[in-house]
């Protein structure tokens, strides 16, 4: 999968006389990470939401490579390359690490959309044998090949928020929506999780968009930045942009 653009148009989303999201646009394309910071309620989950396909907007559009994909279900984008990662983590406490990003891979077995358990055994082992090969190659990306054999309940916090994005990129995206991957996580687990995902970026041409609190690691990370505020984008540029606007400071980085 190569990268591919993402983009919001005019996203508006309502929760009774809550305006969540106002308008708001914004674009991420091929081997950039993009972060989207604001404070708490300016609608960043709000937005992922609808750029995964789990909310859909009250007005605006979702492009996908210029395709509009508004009315798409979360699992016609993920079959077509965009994948997200979640604020709550979301692993299954009883499945091994290397098994999480087995299951994680779209059914290759071809056979015109046959499953599994209809193809012939030696078939079935051949194509088991691939996944859990690219399993393996992912996990020694991320660092995690010695946890492979553990269970994701056993893992300690950064440690399962890594499991996550290495979950998320089993199959290579060519979109990532990551929601706030670093959170729980130590400062060389940050340091570490910064370098996998410039390298999902730069060497795979990822589009990436991250929201996370932790803005230092936003600003040392991103190219671009882009500010939420009250469900509208109150600025956009690169780190020093963004921290030099008085704007910004008023709202968010004053406070925090
Ligand atoms: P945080 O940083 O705290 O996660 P956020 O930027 O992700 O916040 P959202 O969770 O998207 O913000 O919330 C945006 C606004 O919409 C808030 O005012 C929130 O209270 C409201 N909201 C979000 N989800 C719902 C919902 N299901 N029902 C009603 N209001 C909601």
């Amino acid at each position: 999968m190569t990268g591919q653009v993402l983009e919001a148009d005019g996203i508006g989303v309502r929760f009774g006389g809550i305006r969540a999201l106002d308008g708001v646009g914004l674009t991420v394309r091929p081997g950039e990470v993009c972060g989207l910071i604001g404070p708490n309620g300016a609608g960043k989950t709000t937005l992922f939401d609808v750029l995964s396909g789990i909310r859909r907007p009250d007005r605006g559009r979702v492009l996908l490579d210029g395709a509009d994909i508004t009315r798409r279900s979360p699992v016609w984008r993920a079959r077509h390359g965009m994948r997200r990662t979640f604020q709550r983590q979301q692993l299954f406490g009883q499945l091994t690490v290397a098994d999480h990003l087995v299951v994680a891979q779209e059914w290759r077995g071809g056979g015109g959309g046959l499953g599994a358990d209809l193809l012939a055994a030696p078939t079935r082992r051949a194509y088991e044998g691939r996944r859990r090969e690219r399993a393996a190659a992912v996990l020694r990306a991320c660092g995690l090949d010695a946890l492979a054999g553990q269970y994701a309940g056993a893992l300690p916090v950064g440690q399962a928020r890594m499991v996550e994005l290495a979950r998320a990129v089993a199959d290579p995206p060519g979109v990532l929506l990551l929601d706030e991957p670093a959170s729980g996580m130590t400062g060389d687990e940050k340091q570490h999780l910064s370098a996998v995902i410039r390298h999902l970026a730069g060497e795979e041409g990822c589009a990436i968009l991250l929201v996370e609190h932790d803005v230092a690691f936003v600003m040392e990370l991103c190219a671009r930045v882009v500010v939420l505020d009250l469900g509208r984008v109150l600025a956009e540029g690169t780190a020093a942009e963004v921290r030099a606007d008085p704007s910004v400071r008023d709202a968010y980085l004053g406070s925090g």
